[in-house]
């Protein structure tokens, strides 16, 4: 069920992708947000585990007044492709308020989350279908473009 879910909205992204009159990632952006609140949400924080770099770890670390071994080794998990995220949902640092206790230093994946504004947005379906099933400012752009489908259709090739 959820993959075919996730079928469809990466075929409506693959579509809007083809569109001339498509927003830009960062219009989509501030569109998609406009009735969504982080704070009374933490979905993302919640239920996916966030994916972190070296770099992160490193700055967080000295955060948190941990050397960056001893971090990695109580935080972090890394999988068999060598991706290193924190080991735990809902994450570790994600106080009962919903906010980040780490937030001006969080990871560079959780500051961009769900990457509306990348400019490669378009370019990467697939991960805006996952991300519509967890942030429901991923699915006010799918609902934003699904409705510019409807109005623009695809031109004939
Ligand atoms: S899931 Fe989306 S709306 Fe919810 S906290 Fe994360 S980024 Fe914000
Ligand atoms: S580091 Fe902060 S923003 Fe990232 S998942 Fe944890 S609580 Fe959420």
């Amino acid at each position: 069920m959820k993959n075919s879910k996730e079928r469809l909205y990466k075929e409506i992204f693959l579509k809007a992708a083809k569109l001339n009159n498509k927003p830009e990632p960062a219009v989509l952006h501030e569109k998609s947000f406009r009735d969504v609140h982080c704070l009374s949400c933490a979905n993302c924080c919640k239920t996916t585990p966030a994916i972190v770099t070296k770099e992160d770890i490193n700055r967080i670390s000295k955060e948190v007044n941990m050397s960056a071994k001893n971090f990695f080794k109580t935080y972090v998990l890394e999988d068999i492709n060598g991706e290193l995220s924190f080991k735990t949902v809902p994450c570790v640092f994600l106080k009962d308020d919903n906010e980040c206790s780490i937030y001006d230093v969080r990871p560079k994946a959780c500051r961009e989350f769900p990457h509306i504004d990348d400019s490669a947005f378009y370019k990467r379906p697939l991960l805006n279908a996952k991300n519509v099933e967890v942030c429901p400012a991923a699915q006010n752009a799918l609902d934003i473009l699904q409705k510019l489908i409807e109005t623009h259709p695809e031109p004939k090739p």
